[in-house]
């Protein structure tokens, strides 16, 4: 029997937990955590554990599908390739470049974003490629561009033992992210407090010293008041401010206005809370600011973020080991496909379609015309729906992710996808509530069985190998990507012959980056730990972290103070719709649940999806423990069972997000059939937590 244990990275969350794979006669037998990793020192969470179960489930997709008259029908990969690639050469003949978009998974390795980027940015010429980032985290990408000149994660994993306040706001990180939520307990054990800013009593809130139960949507304005006191009680030393941050002068005078008097009608926190909180910050010695979907899944997204950025700029609590905000991605590569540029804004190596120097290095490495990479953003997910909608977008590729249930607003987005003239879909399962739609399925590999690289939240690149073969014909999304691209007629720009021959060419586009991975070979990453980014040379040990002297990547050096006003959700409780739902995640699942949804004890668990619901509301509705539920909104239905619960304030629903017609719970249970398509104005991420709902009881 050969027995081989292997390092590997986690393929779920974006901490980036290290892992000790066993494999046994080329099958992936035990899924461990990798111990003395400093990331997570062997512990692991359920869903790493499960690996193994999940890697071998029954499902996969062995062979391309073409639909045909019969339906999706197994062919070869010739036939599949040669449809799709000749559809896609059709589309942009008739209609523009403009008229095929690109959507993947965070959880694609950089290599394969590369890819997509030259073949679509470059080649085609549309910046229609987009990342399930947009729904995660392109918020905080937006927002840390915005006050400090760059998406570069500041803090490192390791500031969590130097801290003595973490401010958790909008982020159950007990449930999402449970390795880090663990190192904050533990330092909690040792001394530090806890603020916890939730509209609900999560089981991250239940650790906190002090837990701020917020009205939902409403964070700007407690923001703004506790800058406010900050400045008002003297806990900001204004000269040392001004020589690291612009704006401090006009937002005083916004601040002015924002007194925690006029912050507690609008939060529903109670003033002196908010005064508390305040001096627990200008008191603490270093405070690490976790945020998270709260904050994110927010029409209002990107200036929650500003505002919690401001707090930490005030207080002294950035740019020093243990202070700063320490932004935790929701799936593994997620940093490193926003610095491959894998959103339609974003080129390669952490540059803007919009500036011209951008476009002609880029242009220049990929020997190709300046003009042929467009000035123009491309569409965000959400405005490609609207595209396919419209009949602008006729064509959507989508890989390793599933829109039909991640999307908000799920009818719409079904019948946009049908009205596509071309959707591709590759993904390692079939059927997903997503491939059902397609025209073409492609199979894929997953991790395990595929190589490439990932850049975890801390900034660490990491390389995922392949460690077992597959039976079927599935291949890695690099290489399909290939496969079409060579034959819509891209031969000699696609010609690699392993995905580290991709990462070499997409290295030369990081240098002098502050993404620099001048430094990174697959081979230095088989040896030791990846480094974190920068890493600009062989000998160069990594950079844990960025902006310790206070310089920051704008054009006077400084971070960015900004006034930021609050204004309320897309859409609010009214006399038809008096509830907010509100969604999140289940420890148990991930995403769409595509891979956990497979999980033996998940198909015995997960037969319903729950909303929970106030004990007073209720009552006043009818409504007792297990009762069969639906919650209605103006774009549609959702089932359930009720769960009464006294974690929400009245008139505050609660769902998770995961449950697709598929694997197990039955139709109408997905949470996304009622949610809200309306996106923030400046990152575009859509406000998956907050809508307008009524609830009640279903007859039978
Ligand atoms: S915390 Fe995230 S990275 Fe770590 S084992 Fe769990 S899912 Fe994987």
């Amino acid at each position: 029997m050969e027995n081989n244990r292997h390092k590997s990275i986690c393929p779920y969350c974006g901490v980036g937990c290290g892992l000790d794979v066993n494999v046994v006669n080329n099958r992936i037998a035990e899924v461990k955590g990798l111990k003395g990793y400093p990331v997570n020192d062997g512990d692991i969470c359920a869903l790493a554990y499960d690996l193994p179960e999940v890697i071998n489930a029954e499902g996969r997709l062995k062979k391309p599908l073409v639909r045909k008259e019969k339906g999706l029908t197994e062919v070869g990969w010739d036939e599949a390739v040669s449809f799709a690639a000749g559809k896609l050469n059709d589309i942009i003949s008739k209609y523009g470049p403009n008229a095929v978009a690109f959507y993947g998974g965070a959880s694609n390795t950089i290599e394969e974003y590369y890819l997509m980027n030259k073949l679509m940015k470059g080649l085609i010429g549309t910046n229609n490629v987009e990342c399930s980032t947009r729904l995660c985290m392109s918020s905080t990408s937006i927002g840390l561009v915005s006050t400090i000149g760059t998406d570069a994660p500041p803090c490192c994993y390791a500031d969590i033992e130097l801290a003595d306040l973490f401010f958790i706001a909008g982020n159950n990180m007990a449930v999402s992210l449970p390795i880090i939520f663990k190192r904050v307990q533990n330092q909690k054990e040792k001394g530090a407090k806890v603020i916890v800013v939730d509209p609900r009593k999560s089981q991250t809130a239940a650790i906190a010293d002090m837990h701020i139960q917020i009205r939902p949507g409403t964070d700007v304005a407690l923001n703004n008041a506790i800058a406010h006191v900050l400045l008002k009680d003297g806990y900001v030393d204004e000269k040392s401010v001004e020589l690291y941050c612009a704006g401090l002068a006009d937002l005083k005078k916004h601040l002015e206005a924002w007194h925690p008097e006029r912050a507690a009608k609008i939060t529903n926190v109670p003033k002196e809370q908010i005064i508390e909180a305040a001096h627990a910050i200008g008191k603490a010695k270093s405070m690490l600011t976790f945020w998270f979907q709260g904050y994110n899944h927010s029409s209002q997204a990107v200036f929650k973020n500003n505002t919690l950025h401001n707090i930490s700029l005030l207080s002294g609590n950035f740019s020093r080991p243990g202070a700063g905000p320490l932004t935790i991605n929701g799936e593994a590569n997620a940093l490193g496909n926003r610095w491959v540029g894998a959103l339609s804004t974003l080129l390669p190596g952490m540059r803007s379609v919009l500036n011209y120097e951008h476009r002609e290095e880029v242009a220049n490495y990929w020997n190709t015309q300046v003009d042929k990479i467009s000035p123009t953003p491309g569409l965000s997910i959400i405005d490609t729906i609207k595209g396919l909608h419209s009949g602008e977008v006729r064509a959507l590729w989508v890989c390793a992710t599933n829109p039909a249930v991640s999307l908000p607003n799920a009818n719409w987005v079904e019948e946009g996808l049908k009205k596509a003239d071309l959707l591709i879909v590759q993904d390692i399962f079939h059927p997903t509530e997503t491939s059902l739609l397609a025209n073409v399925v492609f199979p894929a590999t997953q991790w395990g069985e595929k190589t490439g690289i990932f850049i975890t939240s801390e900034r660490r690149a990491e390389l995922i190998e392949k460690i077992v073969d597959i039976e079927g014909d599935a291949k890695p999304d690099y290489e399909i990507i290939q496969m079409v691209a060579n034959a819509m007629g891209f031969k000699e720009e696609f010609a690699y012959n392993s995905p580290e021959e991709v990462f070499e060419e997409f290295k030369g586009l990081t240098i002098n980056r502050i993404c620099d991975m001048g430094g990174v070979t697959y081979d230095r990453l088989r040896a030791e730990t990846g480094p974190q980014l920068p890493c600009p040379a062989l000998d160069h040990k990594g950079t844990p972290r960025l902006f310790n002297d206070y310089n920051f990547p704008r054009l006077d050096g400084r971070a960015a103070l900004l006034a930021r006003n609050y204004i309320e959700p897309a859409e609010l409780p009214n006399e038809k719709f008096p509830f907010i739902l509100l969604t999140g995640k289940s420890a148990a699942h991930f995403n769409t649940r595509t891979r956990t949804g497979r999980l033996q004890h998940s198909k015995n668990n997960s037969k319903t999806n729950y909303i929970s619901i106030n004990p007073v509301d209720a009552k006043r509705m009818g409504i007792a423990e297990n009762d069969k539920v639906e919650a209605e909104s103006k774009r549609g239905k959702v089932k359930g069972v009720a769960r009464v619960l006294d974690k929400t304030r009245e008139g505050v629903i609660f769902m998770n997000m995961h449950y697709g017609d598929l694997l197990g719970v039955g139709k109408g249970m997905l949470a996304n059939l009622v949610t809200n398509n309306a996106c923030d104005m400046h990152s575009k991420q859509p406000e998956l937590k907050f809508c307008a709902v009524n609830i009640s009881k279903i007859k039978n």
